[in-house]
């Protein structure tokens, strides 16, 4: 390996791992080391390719960590291939507490993968013994807005939150709808070629590009890789994309709502499984023996996202992503499975085939049900989309749209593999019961498949996702209706979530709590952060520049009073003490709800409970911000252009 990265020019190598900060970690060290004659040799042991010794202590990890015990683990993932960035050797590995607890995102991940082939093999088994191992791919899409980097720069709250926390909609967004698959602009093109070519050096296969609904916002998505790689290759993605934008001037958004009024960004996971014989278990098959198998994974999935639709919100939510989930653009913060007409029908079949027997033995085939359908391969529905959809089948594979595009798609990865993981096992024991109650293998099947249709029917649902009437139908049917981002954690713990990941052996409990604690820390900063930016910009920026322009027109009436004398020079002064009125209200606005914001947080920094500080961050802190912002941007209307310091959406929004 070292051979191979010297000659491709690199002199550093590194263990490349991913924190839960979301982000990934890297410390260099050269290929050398003392030759024991006082002189230096290049070298790299086995021994460091394998593992390494970072300083944990200044990662998160919930409290796992005793300040006593710094030492954190990281070694060597061999399933991902290393790979090399500028000069440095860079080798995916995994990162762990001195104790052994997960303190990232790949151990898990991996946990799930292994956890899902033990359980979806056995069931493949029933239907084909030649099976020896189930693999899952992932097939991300990343949306993403880019801003001349100039501009950026003019704009504090995209820096530091990568939002903007202020700024009155532009006159012309996406309501044209001219953005989507349009032309991509020349310099945008010139960025996505050197991009693709930076990604085929990395090996990440990337395949489509395209100019998204939003004005400046964009998609990029490769083609399906398994799970642990194509995560990987989504956080490289994530690093080189940031590098690669600044090379032609721009700034990547990678946040899920950079702007108010257009559309946010998400990260579409396309999820399949998969055997060593080459099938696809979501894809319908061509016998009946191929459909029940088919059937048997797809409903298995359904109780999967049906019992723990509140964990698979819980594994998408965060600070950031909860301003794109429910904004009538996204899917809203209820999941749900879409699955569209030709598949319900099937299902419909399945569940009401009322023959005594349904599956009959026949000579050849061993078998055969009346009760299975034939199941077109191509489904029509393929095509028919339904965007308002967190969690839509579509074709061969279902596709996770809720995730966050700033998110590490191995959280929400991780949750969905383990809800399946733990719904085959169910299955399985529910399948043996019935064969040990003399059922054939096939009867006990298509009996618990049956079953399950039925039950899991509540997180069915094919309509309009953004309707306010499915929110209340949701609410009935039971489904997981919380919004605010810190009490859907809770469902990482709830006892449902802790009993599938203590008994797969994804996440011990403590690993779990240690989790969610640092998914409240994380919320909280985040929150934290924008509070303090929108308070120092309104009260630092906006506020003056207002009081400026106020004085203006204030000087402007008293000299029209004391020169002008016409009627309109009268309707002009009156006019202006109204706009001057009018401003008073909106600053003096902005200042109460700064001040009152203000002490909210310091309220809630005396907090000392990580999940409470966050609970006061949602519901006293961050509940101000749309208030505030409400004002500025009617400040942002009234003030002379000129004297306006920000950089407008029109400017930001649309690049040549
Ligand atoms: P759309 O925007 O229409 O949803 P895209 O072509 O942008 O579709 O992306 C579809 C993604 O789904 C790609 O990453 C593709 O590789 C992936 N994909 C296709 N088939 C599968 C599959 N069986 N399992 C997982 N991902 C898949
Ligand atoms: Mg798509």
């Amino acid at each position: 390996m070292k051979q191979w990265a010297s000659d491709m020019g690199a002199t550093h190598y590194t263990h490349w791992f991913q924190p839960l900060t979301g982000g990934t970690a890297e410390k260099h060290d050269a290929f050398v080391e003392h030759d024991g004659r006082g002189g230096m040799i290049e070298e790299f042991s086995g021994k460091l390719l394998i593992q390494q010794e970072p300083d944990a202590s200044s990662f998160p990890n919930g409290g796992i960590r005793n300040t006593f015990e710094a030492r954190g683990y990281s070694a060597w993932d061999p399933t991902s291939p290393a790979f090399i960035l500028g000069d440095t050797l860079c080798i995916p590995t995994v990162f762990i507490s001195y104790t052994g607890e997960a303190l990232d995102y790949k151990t898990p991940l991996l946990r799930s993968i292994e956890a899902l082939n033990r359980a979806a093999t056995h069931v493949c088994r029933y239907f084909d013994g030649n099976v020896n191992k189930v693999h899952s791919n992932l097939g991300w899409e990343q949306e993403y807005f880019l801003v001349d980097e100039g501009l950026w720069a003019a704009r504090p709250d995209l820096m530091l939150t990568g939002r903007t926390l202020m700024g009155h909609e532009s006159a012309k967004n996406q309501q044209l709808e001219d953005h989507y698959f349009g032309a991509i602009p020349s310099r945008v093109m010139a960025f996505m070629e050197d991009l693709d070519t930076e990604c085929y050096k990395l090996g990440i296969p990337v395949k489509t590009r395209h100019n998204e609904v939003a004005p400046n916002q964009f998609e990029l998505a490769l083609i399906f890789e398994e799970v642990n790689l194509a995560n990987d290759h989504n956080v490289l993605l994530m690093t080189i994309i940031r590098k690669i934008a600044h090379k032609h001037c721009f700034r990547v958004l990678l946040h899920e709502k950079p702007f108010k009024g257009v559309n946010g960004s998400g990260k579409h996971n396309n999820w399949s499984m998969g055997t060593d014989t080459g099938v696809n278990l979501l894809s319908p098959g061509k016998t009946p023996e191929d459909n029940l198998q088919f059937v048997t994974f797809l409903t298995n999935i359904l109780m999967a996202v049906y019992k723990h639709n509140g964990l698979l919100k819980a594994s998408i939510s965060s600070a950031t992503n909860a301003h794109r989930l429910g904004a009538n653009e996204a899917p809203p913060a209820i999941i749900s499975v879409f699955l569209g007409r030709q598949l319900t029908e099937i299902l419909d079949k399945v569940e009401n085939s009322t023959a005594s027997d349904p599956i009959q033995m026949d000579g050849k085939s061993g078998f055969k049900m009346d009760g299975i359908p034939h199941i077109p391969e191509l489904l029509l529905d393929n095509t028919d989309r339904n965007r308002t959809s967190p969690f839509a089948f579509t074709g061969n594979r279902f596709e996770f749209r809720a995730v966050g595009s700033a998110a590490n798609c191995a959280g929400p990865m991780l949750a969905l593999q383990t809800a399946v993981a733990a719904q085959l096992i169910e299955f399985r024991e529910a399948v043996e019961k019935r064969i040990l109650n003399n059922e054939t293998k096939e009867q006990a099947i298509f009996a618990v498949v049956k079953e399950y249709i039925k039950l899991s029917k509540p997180i069915r649902f094919d309509g309009n996702g953004y309707s306010e009437e499915w929110k209340e139908e949701a609410a009935k049917r039971g489904l997981d209706c919380e919004t605010s981002v810190p009490l859907i954690f809770d469902r990482y713990l709830s006892p449902s979530s802790e009993e599938i990941f203590t008994k797969t052996g994804v996440l011990s409990q403590v690993e779990l709590h240690a989790r969610t604690e640092v998914s409240w820390e994380t919320y909280t900063k985040k929150i934290q952060i924008e509070a303090r930016v929108l308070g120092d910009l309104a009260m630092n920026h906006i506020i003056p520049v207002a009081s400026r322009y106020q004085d203006m027109l204030l000087d402007k009436v008293i000299k029209i009073k004391a020169l002008l004398t016409s009627d309109c020079s009268k309707k002009l002064a009156e006019n202006e003490l109204t706009v001057i009125e009018k401003m008073s209200c909106h600053i003096t606005e902005i200042q109460d709800q700064v001040v009152r914001m203000i002490s909210a947080r310091k309220v809630a920094n005396q907090i000392e409970d990580e999940r409470q500080k966050a609970i006061a961050y949602h519901d006293t802190v961050a509940s101000l911000f749309d208030t505030i912002r409400y004002h500025i941007d009617k400040l942002e209307l009234i003030v002379d252009d000129e004297l306006w310091v920000l950089p407008k959406y029109r400017e930001l929004l649309f690049i040549r």
